[in-house]
């Protein structure tokens, strides 16, 4: 038994087989199978061999068939791949040895690429990209296999990889796929925030996981602690398997909730509008209680290698007005760029992306895909309670120039004839410091601002947010936050803005009063926070709020500050807090 500490990014508690997702662009970790799965494992590695030769064979002819120097490096590489030496020797380290396919094939290159780099000889030195050429050319052969035989799952797993790309989450199947646990991330990283939207356990951060468990291992996955137990001893499988009980039975109870109203004790109403990643996430929105979305993240638009059109925009949103019946719904525009690169998307290249040409500067660069996505939206604004939101606003600017696009878009329907509600509601996201800090420069132009603490969060404290090196800096309670986060609401109510808040830190419930205390009306967080959050603030006063926020605002040590929030929650709601 063997138990890990990473970061705790979406709760509950999972026990199950581990089902190992590798990258071709890391080192493949030393893995074994039983000796029954030998000879499969043999086949496996063929068959590879003989899809990695087709590819081969195929960029020879894309490339030039007739041309004499690419005849003669593709059929040195399929001499490679055919050589009986380095045959034999990977098959024998997976029957003598019990190794994985990846890791016999990745052993034997590896040994082969050094001893050619060693070597005085210019010719001979050079033939180590070639190997690594045709090692990652099996490699990705022997890993396909494993993503189709994760996308045809037919038992429930725990994924382990060293990380997940957002659309590589975002295509689990929640009802296969019952927990997580990866190398890298943080707690606000689009792969965590994922994982809580599916409401599947999540631990992130555990930086060697991946090379720690091998496929099949049974694994325990605690997203409320942030542990994971390896090959568990039979004393602490019966422990978890009790606790996984508890949780389930905990959602169902407070599903109980669903139909209640959401307001203080004494009276004042809350609220609780839902985060949305996916489509499919609406569904789970209305069955957990949402009276809303409050962020529709229209980035999955770009999932697969096509741009979206006009039509692939106005049917998604017009599907999502239908399943919220009446439902308000708050739709931002694109927010691409640093670690939200869905589909085809390239990495920029950029040496700080998240302080580079991202989201809505992007979307400058880009005005038309910019304006085909808001034409979109003011399509369906006069078919249901629909808002348009700016991301990533740092200037009024910033936020003039958005609108001007705007206009422009409206110009062009009016002259087209085409319907929409020219009172559309415009917001803009607070989650830049000095969007914050101007927050009453920019009031009179907008109908709502929505602080975005992740951003917020990053950019006011520096750490980015999906470092684990740095993930205990990343810190949602130090006073500069609270301060910036106090600010915005307080000009909300002076200036007759709409304020609400939909980064992570408004679905956390140790949180939840603080909030509510400091005159925060309106949640939009993961659905499947919100019975939570509103049990919370069904059983709280306002006047205990105020008081909570009034002693947390006084506390320098953010650590401090959050043990104050988690005492205090309890004593108030008699609600425990994960902390
Ligand atoms: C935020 O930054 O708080 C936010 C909600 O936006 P995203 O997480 O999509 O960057
Ligand atoms: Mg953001």
């Amino acid at each position: 038994m063997e138990i890990k500490r990473g970061i705790p990014v979406s709760p509950g508690v999972v026990v199950r087989e581990a089902f190992v997702l590798d990258s071709e662009s890391f080192r493949i970790p030393q893995r074994f199978v039983s000796p029954d799965q030998v000879d499969s494992e043999i086949d496996r590695y063929r068959k590879a061999k003989g899809l990695a030769a087709q590819d081969i064979s195929a960029l020879m002819e894309e490339r030039g068939g007739h041309i004499e120097e690419i005849v003669h490096i593709f059929s040195g590489h399929l001499a490679i791949l055919d050589d009986p030496r380095l045959n034999g020797e990977i098959e024998d380290s997976i029957r003598e040895r019990n190794f994985t396919a990846e890791y016999a094939v990745s052993q034997s290159f590896r040994r082969t690429i050094n001893l050619f780099r060693s070597m005085s000889d210019d010719y001979f030195s050079q033939r180590f990209t070639d190997f690594g050429d045709i090692e990652r050319r099996l490699l990705s052969r022997l890993l396909d296999e494993r993503r189709e035989e994760l996308a045809n799952l037919t038992r429930q797993v725990v994924i382990i990889a060293r990380d997940l790309t957002p659309s590589q989450t975002a295509e689990l199947d929640a009802k296969k796929v019952v927990g997580f646990a990866t190398d890298a991330g943080g707690k606000t990283s689009h792969t965590a925030i994922l994982a809580r939207t599916m409401g599947i356990p999540a631990v992130v951060g555990l930086e060697t996981i991946s090379a720690e468990v091998s496929g099949g291992d049974l694994v325990v996955i605690d997203g409320t602690e942030g542990r994971i137990i390896i090959d568990p001893d039979p004393v602490t499988l019966e422990r978890y398997r009790c606790r996984e009980e508890a949780f389930r039975r905990e959602r169902f109870e407070l599903n109980v909730l669903r139909n209640l109203p959401i307001e203080t004790r004494d009276g004042h109403p809350v609220v609780l509008l839902a985060n949305m990643e996916m489509p499919r996430d609406l569904k789970t929105a209305v069955a957990n209680g949402a009276q809303g979305i409050g962020l529709y993240r229209t980035e999955f638009l770009y999932i697969g290698d096509r741009v979206p059109n006009e039509e692939d925009h106005f049917h998604a949103y017009k599907k999502a007005l239908e399943v919220l019946e009446g439902r308000p719904l708050v739709i931002r525009t694109f927010d691409f760029g640093a670690d939200k690169m869905f589909g085809e998307a390239e990495p920029s290249g950029e040496l700080n992306p998240f302080l580079g040409c991202r989201s809505i500067r992007l979307c400058f660069e880009k005005v038309d895909v910019f304006k085909t996505q808001i034409r979109s939206i003011l399509r369906v604004s006069h078919l249901g309670k629909v808002s348009i939101m700016f991301p990533m606003i740092s200037s009024l600017e910033e936020l003039q120039r958005a609108k001007k696009i705007l206009y422009e878009v409206m110009e062009d329907l009016v002259s087209d004839g085409i319907a929409f509600n020219p009172e559309i509601p415009i917001g803009i996201m607070i989650e830049v410091p000095s969007a914050a800090l101007t927050a009453d420069m920019m009031a009179s132009e907008v109908d709502f601002f929505s602080i975005g603490t992740n951003d917020l969060i990053q950019y006011s404290l520096a750490v980015d947010r999906v470092n684990e090196r740095v993930a205990s800096l990343y810190q949602p309670a130090h006073p500069a936050i609270l301060r910036l986060i106090k600010r915005v609401i307080d000009v909300g109510e002076v200036r007759g803005v709409k304020v609400c808040m939909c980064g992570e830190m408004s679905g956390d419930e140790v949180f939840t009063l603080l909030l509510v205390g400091l005159g925060l009306k309106e949640f939009s967080i993961s659905p499947i926070s919100i019975p939570k959050v509103k049990l919370i603030i069904r059983r709280s006063s306002m006047v205990e709020a105020r008081e909570l926020a009034r002693g947390a605002m006084n506390i320098a040590d953010p650590n401090e500050a959050i043990a104050y929030l988690a005492r205090e929650t309890e004593r108030i709601s008699g609600v425990q807090t994960a902390v």
